[in-house]
């Protein structure tokens, strides 16, 4: 009873802080009594268990509506008060809705004592209503019963003649919320257009395709280290990958690393770790005498060519999430851990991608 009745006010307060000159009558209906809140013992002829036109006799079904109602109302407050593009018009609309739905719901509360089931509208003439459609019905509604005469509401005259205005049924205030919702996530989707980033899914692909589109282009780059050996290729051959210093490869190989990257930190908020890259003959040296047998011959290795990476951050064990996203997404990028390297490769390792041309 206690919470009903302050899903009621704030309902009412709701609408004030959108349009205070508007909400009236929203503001003065919830002091009418305790008896707002509709009470299912006042009809027990009725039955409670139709879930449609006449849902309003049933308590359950007519909390969910309220809830949905009132929710409606918090988002077209913070939508209205938060956003900074959204249009005149939109604001508009959006406290118009707000208000009628306000209005619905304080006079819900106030008829509920006196309200009973045939004076409202047979369920084949709300029925008839255009529930989805843009017209200004909801607010027409909601103006006949407040008393205003206004010339373009004919069609919705009938209502106030027979009286069904006085008693706002459940589908009233559903159908009057349903369009202030459409109208809030309409304003949320234009306002987050710029600000909320896609999903990780959705950069993936569309890092993917630019990867597809510019294979042809990037092709021009495949035959830029000949005539150069494996591990001397000059730097100014090679480029430098902007999100990790120092870190070199071939143009194209370099090109879609990057596209790679932005797709791997949209799904795990971090650059791919680099651990090596390019690498000059000089070095692969140094490596095989470290790792001995894990590093290629000098002259032998993808790394040489500038079209290997070994990562870290995950990357570098099998069965990781991090692993197993670049297993999946990596290769429409060119790029792969290749079979040898694999779990239960001639020679695993997790860590060790290379750079295969993709066909334009
Ligand atoms: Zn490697």
């Amino acid at each position: 009873m206690a919470g009903a009745m302050a899903v009621l006010a704030l309902g009412a307060g709701t609408a004030t802080a959108l349009t205070p000159g508007v909400a009236t009558s929203a503001t003065s209906a919830p002091g009418t009594d305790g008896s707002a809140t509709p009470a299912p013992a006042a009809e027990p002829a009725e039955p409670a268990t139709r879930a449609d036109g006449d849902s309003d006799t049933t308590t359950a079904v007519d909390g969910k509506v309220v809830t949905r109602a009132t929710t409606a109302l918090q988002r077209a407050r913070e939508v209205t008060s938060e956003s900074t593009s959204l249009t005149a018009k939109q604001e508009r609309a959006i406290a118009e809705q707000a208000d009628a739905v306000a209005e619905l719901l304080a006079a819900r509360s106030s008829g509920a004592a006196s309200r009973s089931s045939e004076r409202e509208p047979l369920p084949t003439e709300r029925e008839a209503l255009p529930s989805a459609s843009p017209s200004p019905l909801v607010e027409d509604d909601v103006r006949d019963e407040a008393g205003a005469d206004d010339g373009a509401s004919g069609d919705v005259v009938d209502d106030a003649q027979d009286g069904t205005a006085d008693a706002v049924s459940t589908e009233q205030v559903a159908t009057a919320t349903k369009k202030l919702t459409r109208l809030v996530t309409k304003a949320r989707t234009d306002v987050t257009v710029e600000a909320a980033p896609e999903t990780p899914v959705e950069i993936t692909a569309a890092q993917a395709a630019e990867a597809k589109a510019a294979a042809a282009k990037l092709a021009q780059h495949v035959d830029s280290f000949e005539g150069f050996a494996n591990g001397r290729v000059p730097a100014a051959e090679l480029r430098e990958l902007s999100f990790a210093g120092g870190e070199t490869l071939r143009r194209d190989a370099a090109a879609q690393l990057e596209r790679l990257d932005v797709a791997f930190r949209a799904r795990f908020g971090t650059h791919l770790d680099i651990t090596d890259s390019y690498r000059s003959y000089d070095s692969q040296v140094a490596v095989r005498a470290t790792k001995g047998y894990l590093a290629a011959v000098p002259g032998y290795s993808e790394h040489g060519w500038g079209v290997a990476v070994d990562l870290g951050g995950g990357v570098e064990s099998f069965g990781t999430a991090e692993y197993e996203w670049l297993r999946e997404n990596a290769p429409m990028f060119g790029w792969d851990n290749p079979a040898w390297a694999r779990s239960g490769g001639s020679k695993p390792e997790a860590w060790h991608w290379e750079y295969t041309p993709l066909q334009g």
